[in-house]
């Protein structure tokens, strides 16, 4: 299961798909990609291979757009099928987000929506994070605060990534006992599982601790704790021979 995200000046829906065929061998079970474009979120997902979802979007292509987020799934909680397939959606379509790993308060959670009047499309845990991050977007919070916020409800192992149609230009992303790294490019830059989601665009990575939030603009990156304090992440180079 992988997890791909990117700013910058590229088209993301590109650089998203390749970046999801360099983590093809961790495995999966569906494939889908969500991009930022003219104030709305635009996605598609799919069971099977990710030539499958590469076959729908040339079917039915998506809009132009420098900001996405793109899954591998592994099934955990549903059937690998269409509506399980991530990104996952928030209850009026603003935020998309994906994830891998267990949430597992999930079922707790996704009562106390369901309470509220939240209609969830699909058998995961991840959708509940999804209509989560979205309401503290609604309540006011921008995309990084809103996903501090969420996090410190989460229980489980996650990374989880994600946009907001009315602010293009941010990817933020968090993770807790699940991989994720961030790629520093120039005027551009990314996360992954691993830097085999990057490694052609830039060999410029920062590794984050566990519990830790991060947001990617086209120049910037902010690392901080699921309670906004700000924290510094490690940078490195990679230095691999890239050979596939
Ligand atoms: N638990 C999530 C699901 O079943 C994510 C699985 C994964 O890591 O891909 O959809």
């Amino acid at each position: 299961c992988g997890i791909v995200g990117y700013v910058g000046t590229q088209q993301a829906q590109g650089v998203v798909i390749e970046g999801l065929r360099r983590l093809e061998y961790r495995g999966y079970d569906s494939a889908g990609v969500a991009l930022v474009a003219d104030g709305a979120i635009a996605s598609d997902k799919r069971a099977g291979k990710l030539a499958n979802l590469e076959k729908a979007i040339i079917d039915a292509p998506l809009p132009a757009s420098t900001t996405g987020i793109g899954h591998t799934r592994w099934a955990t909680h549903g059937a690998p099928n269409d509506p399980n397939a991530h990104p996952h959606l928030g209850r009026t379509g603003r935020v998309a987000l994906v994830h891998n790993g267990i949430i597992e308060n999930f079922a707790s959670l996704r009562a106390g929506l369901e309470a509220e009047g939240h209609d969830l499309l699909s058998e995961t845990d991840t959708e509940v994070a999804a209509h989560l991050l979205e309401r503290e977007v609604l309540a006011g919070r921008d995309l990084t605060e809103a996903m501090q916020a969420m996090c410190r409800a989460l229980e489980g192992a996650f990374t989880l990534v994600a946009v907001d149609a009315e602010d293009p230009d941010r990817v933020v992303a968090a993770r807790r006992n699940s991989p994720l790294v961030v790629g520093i490019g120039e005027g551009e830059n990314f996360l992954g599982s691993d830097v085999a989601a990057f490694i052609e665009h830039t060999r410029e990575a920062m590794e984050l601790d566990q519990d830790q939030v991060v947001t990617i603009t086209r120049d910037g990156v902010a690392v901080s704790g699921f309670d906004g304090t700000p924290a510094e992440g490690r940078r490195y180079h990679v230095d691999w021979d890239l050979t596939a």
